[in-house]
């Protein structure tokens, strides 16, 4: 029998609440896996206002992290704002994660601490020869299960866009990891009951 976890039973840890790290979360929980986010709320969105984030005339960077914070808390993430993580390593057939509270155990990690790599030199992923981490599109480090998403797999190209787009390809990754084929988060329109209940505007 695989050692691989179920989707009943597989769980998520995400370090880095920004847009990243929320996209990340948002996937994984609204789709079942048991998700938790730390996060010590030092993301550059409280610098910004966003003009060019695709569909979205102009919005604050803290207007919009409000609005992600409410919606991955919609869908059940644990989000652990102010708790930050001092270590990450390979425990057994998954992770362990150390905070200044405690210590938690996970089968995914997902990284999104910004610029910041420091978790992912300890941890030891490959490094591109530019000093980011070198990841494809799956966002899938060298180590099997942690994923690196956002500012800290590019030198320079940060844009909220496209961290979003990084947590989304790491949760969605995950998932098919996890479900043992490729994974669709595809709504409809008569989903939106459902998946929304009460939130859901007439
Ligand atoms: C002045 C300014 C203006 C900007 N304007 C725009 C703009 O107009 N449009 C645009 O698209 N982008 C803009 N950006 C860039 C945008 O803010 C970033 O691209 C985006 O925030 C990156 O998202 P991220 O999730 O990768 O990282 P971040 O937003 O940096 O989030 C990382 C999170 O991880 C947390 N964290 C780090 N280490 C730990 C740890 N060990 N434990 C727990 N938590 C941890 C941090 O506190 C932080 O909350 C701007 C940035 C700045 C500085």
């Amino acid at each position: 029998m695989s050692d691989e976890p179920t989707a009943d039973d597989a769980t998520v840890i995400v370090v880095g609440g920004g847009p990243a790290g929320l996209s990340a979360a948002l996937f994984t929980a609204k789709n079942g896996l048991e998700t938790t986010v730390f996060d010590t709320d030092e993301t550059w969105m409280h610098k910004a206002h966003l003009f060019n984030y695709l569909g979205i005339g102009s919005v604050g960077g803290s207007e919009f992290m409000a609005t992600a914070r409410q919606q991955v808390d919609d869908f059940g993430v644990d989000r652990r704002q102010g708790e930050e993580v001092t270590a990450v390593s390979e425990a057994g057939d998954g992770f362990a994660v150390e905070t200044e509270d405690g210590e938690y155990e996970a089968d995914f990690v997902v990284l999104a601490t910004g610029a910041n790599r420091e978790l992912a030199e300890d941890l030891g992923v490959a490094f591109t020869e530019e000093g980011v981490v070198d990841v494809g599109v799956d966002t899938e480090t060298s180590v099997e299960g942690v994923y690196a998403t956002g500012a800290m797999v590019r030198p320079e190209e940060w844009q909220a866009a496209i961290s979003v787009g990084d947590g989304a390809a790491a949760g969605l990754n995950i998932l098919t990891t996890v479900r043992g084929e490729h994974y669709h988060d595809f709504d409809v329109p008569a989903d939106a009951e459902r998946v929304f209940g009460d939130l859901v505007a007439e």
